[in-house]
């Protein structure tokens, strides 16, 4: 599959040590494939370092979120927010992320993971910026904090979105776009049922590299590349061409991030 419009992967931790051997490789197969806007989403203060390193190699692909990933919400969750805070006084980011509930892993942090959502939506509507949320097993309680705080001036991304087709509409009434990737190519991943019904205006494409390879590297470690797996399956889906594929989408990309 060729395409001549610009792909841009809207979520993807380049930075993880999955890629430390091969990482410049990994990154010139990607802009190979037409991939060239990289959108990184925080997990804690632990890898700042890693993002601005990143950042600083590929000023003109890559693009810095800022945020605590809810399985990183822990006893020091507000140390973390703070730094979040100070983060974002300190420079420009792109959005606050990747945020949210994850009830998958470990329940016992809830309440936290609760807080901590809340109030980084609130930073970003502070700083106007979009959200990217993390919601894994958690649409209920994502659901509920999204009620309290939705407004005009929230907006953004439902990253790797799994959920059901009223689920899909939910997220879309709070002005959250659905963040695509490797799931749609999965056998059961259940999304491919329905999408066709979801305008394209509101996908996004993503990888979430290394994890959520699309089919046929399922179950391997995935990289920004791999993108044009999904474009192909959401160019079967939505039975238009794989450039116009990638054209709304990144023009979706845009629309959010703001560049
Ligand atoms: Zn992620």
């Amino acid at each position: 599959m060729e395409t001549k419009s610009i792909i841009t992967d809207t979520h993807t931790h380049l930075y993880s040590e999955d890629f430390k051997e091969d990482r410049d490789e990994m990154m010139q197969r990607a802009l190979a494939a037409g991939v060239t806007r990289f959108f990184i989403p925080a997990i804690d203060s632990v890898y700042t370092a890693a993002m601005y390193d990143l950042e600083q190699k590929y000023p003109d692909h890559v693009f810095l979120m800022t945020g605590v990933h809810p399985t990183h919400v822990k006893e020091n969750y507000l140390d973390e927010l703070q730094f979040v805070e100070a983060e974002l006084k300190k420079r420009k980011f792109y959005a606050i992320g990747e945020i949210g509930i994850d009830m998958y892993w470990d329940k016992t942090h809830l309440k936290e993971q609760q807080l901590a959502f809340k109030k980084q939506i609130q930073l970003a509507k502070q700083y106007q910026l979009p959200i990217v949320i993390h919601c894994r097993e958690a649409f209920d309680e994502v659901f509920a904090v999204l009620e309290e705080e939705k407004s005009e001036d929230l907006f953004g991304i439902f990253h790797c979105f799994s959920g059901t087709y009223e689920q899909a509409l939910q997220a879309l009434s709070y002005n959250m776009k659905l963040g695509i990737g490797g799931v749609v190519t999965f056998k059961n991943g259940k999304i491919d049922q329905f999408l066709d019904k979801i305008d394209l205006q509101h996908i996004v494409l993503e990888t979430d590299a290394p994890y959520l390879a699309p089919v046929p590297f399922r179950g391997k470690r995935n990289e920004s590349s791999y993108l044009v797996h999904v474009i192909d399956k959401l160019s079967q889906i939505y039975n238009v061409s794989a450039d116009e594929i990638a054209q709304i989408t990144t023009e979706n990309s845009k629309a959010i991030f703001g560049i």
